[in-house]
């Protein structure tokens, strides 16, 4: 069975590896010349370099993901690492959110009650809420942003500040009086208590490329399937309910039984639909991030990541030669100027880092995703019903299409799986 997969982006790609290896001939549609969508790998000639557009970060409770590295053989080209996470705020030097591996997952118990960027009363309230969370059930719940649930839940300004805020931008990449509550606890129950691998942060050894673009390319192609960049899907012709052409800006298909859209929203309404109307895809606000990567002369630092507290720069990732710098939730840094973030965030740093002096940078590279994900707000839980069409052999996958997640590799992936079973399960029936 021949299938149109649309969009090259993480979605698109695990969709046509998950069909490639159930044995469809898959032609995968990308309308930019690289591949990745919003997670890609861009070369720095100048330093030789290879720069990710964004640190991403892997959790161990993203299963389809790891399943869809798995089957591509990407396995080695991922590092699991223990929850230690060092948080740091000037004048006070390094507090660690630490786990040790065993006791699971009295182990959590013991890492905040001795995370010391709060008081004794804030790591007591925090610890009760979560194991209120661990014991609720997921719900898909109203318009309660996480601000005022955790307000609500009895959590002191400090908590909020150095412990939920972080989980929650990191998280989410929306600030908590934006983000859905319902959503937050979803997510913190995946991390938290989902077994004792799933708070655990998973880095790509390398970069985006080598760990999952180039490889899912070869898969698809090693399976017979095609890859084909720089062409932009523009219509569906539409007849008896379903698609039968798909147009675009230089071709015209009409040999396939099947299109997956892996396409984010705002892109999935910009087809045109001759013939007949997609149903209720939602509207999103997007929530742009910002990374600064600077080349280094001399690298001083010695962990591997760093949490920054009471910045609008959020993560330092250290990658030896260089290092990265997150801004998530960045609206108002993006409208700055390359200059003006520059000079105040090597003012952050010096101020968070003694041992950090802006000599010692000799390059930089600034990344402006604007959107770079939607704002999961509770109003678009009881929008997003995840029934947007009823042309049959349409199938919609992207990170926006999982009601009850936020904009992560892990929904991308999990709706790709999810629409590629449904594929299998039709074509059995059928056959
Ligand atoms: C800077 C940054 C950092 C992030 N960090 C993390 C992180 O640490 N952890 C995490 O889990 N997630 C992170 N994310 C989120 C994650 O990258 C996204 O949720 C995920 O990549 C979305 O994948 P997707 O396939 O659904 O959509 P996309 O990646 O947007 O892919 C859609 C693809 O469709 C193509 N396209 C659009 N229109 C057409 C058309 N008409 N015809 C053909 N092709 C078309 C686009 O060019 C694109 O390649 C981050 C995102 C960014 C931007």
């Amino acid at each position: 069975m021949k299938i149109i997969v649309i969009g090259g982006g993480l979605s698109g790609l695990a969709a046509s590896v998950f069909l490639s290896e159930k044995g469809f001939k898959v032609t995968l549609i990308e309308a930019s010349p690289k591949l990745g969508g919003r997670a890609y790998t861009l070369s720095e000639p100048e330093s030789n370099l290879e720069f990710d557009n964004g640190q991403h970060l892997l959790m161990g409770c993203y299963r389809s993901t790891l399943r869809f590295l798995k089957i591509i053989g990407a396995e080695s080209e991922i590092i699991f690492l223990p929850l230690k996470v060092p948080f740091v705020r000037p004048n006070y030097g390094i507090s660690y959110l630490r786990a040790v591996d065993e006791f699971y997952p009295l182990n959590l118990i013991d890492a905040i009650m001795n995370f010391e960027a709060v008081s004794w009363k804030s790591r007591a309230r925090i610890l009760a809420l979560m194991m209120k969370i661990r014991n609720e059930k997921n719900e898909r719940e109203s318009n309660v942003n996480v601000f005022r649930w955790l307000k609500d839940n009895n959590q002191t300004d400090e908590a909020i500040e150095n412990f939920w805020q972080v989980l929650c931008v990191g998280a989410l990449n929306s600030d908590p009086e934006k983000a859905s509550a319902s959503i937050f606890k979803n997510v913190i129950k995946r991390i938290f208590f989902s077994g004792a691998e799933g708070y655990k942060f998973i880095l790509p050894r390398k970069n985006l490329r080598t760990m999952y673009i180039d490889k899912s390319k070869n898969f698809i192609i090693s399976k017979g399937g095609y890859v084909n960049l720089s062409e932009r899907v523009l219509e569906f012709r539409i007849e008896g309910g379903i698609i039968n052409k798909i147009v675009t800006d230089n071709n015209l298909y009409d040999d396939f039984e099947m299109v997956v859209s892996a396409l984010p929203a705002h892109a999935l309404k910009k087809i045109k639909f001759s013939g007949t109307q997609l149903k209720s895809v939602p509207s999103f606000e997007y929530s742009p991030i910002l990374n600064v990567h600077l080349i280094l002369e001399d690298n001083p630092f010695t962990e591997r990541y760093y949490a920054l507290l009471g910045t609008d720069y959020h993560w330092l990732f250290n990658h030896g030669k260089y290092i990265s710098i997150t801004a998530s939730s960045a609206e108002k840094l993006i409208k700055k100027n390359n200059a003006e973030l520059l000079s105040e965030l090597y003012s952050n740093l010096e101020l968070f880092f003694p041992i950090f002096n802006r000599k010692l940078v000799r390059s930089s590279r600034i990344i402006k995703e604007k959107r770079a994900t939607f704002v999961p707000a509770g109003d678009r839980l009881l929008n997003n019903t995840g029934y947007f069409t009823d042309i049959k052999n349409l199938f919609v996958g992207g990170d926006w299409t999982i009601p009850e997640l936020p904009a992560t590799i892990e929904s991308a992936v999990l709706s790709a799986e999810k629409v590629s079973r449904e594929i299998f399960n039709i074509s059995r029936v059928s056959d």
